[in-house]
């Protein structure tokens, strides 16, 4: 299981940095060429902070613009 970004992403940096496994990528680097940041599926653990959320989830911004269970 992973998390995958949605096509609302405004592309504000706010996730990449808190991946603890690295697996997001900027606009720039997504290899589906979409013009959002996204996430490895294969690289993603669902990380869970202590407030229950992935920490990609809970830096975001844009509510609903990351999903669980791509
Ligand atoms: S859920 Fe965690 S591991 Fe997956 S992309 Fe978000 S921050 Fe990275
Ligand atoms: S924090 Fe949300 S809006 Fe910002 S780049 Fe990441 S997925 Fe996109």
């Amino acid at each position: 299981m992973a998390v995958k970004i949605t096509d609302i992403c405004i592309s504000c940096g706010a996730c990449i940095d808190e991946c603890p496994v690295e697996a997001i990528v900027d606009d720039s680097d997504n290899p589906t060429g979409a013009d959002i940041y996204y996430v490895y599926p294969d690289k993603c653990v669902e990380c869970v902070d202590h407030h229950g959320s992935p920490a990609c989830m809970e830096a975001c911004p844009t509510e609903g613009c990351i999903v669980l269970g791509a």
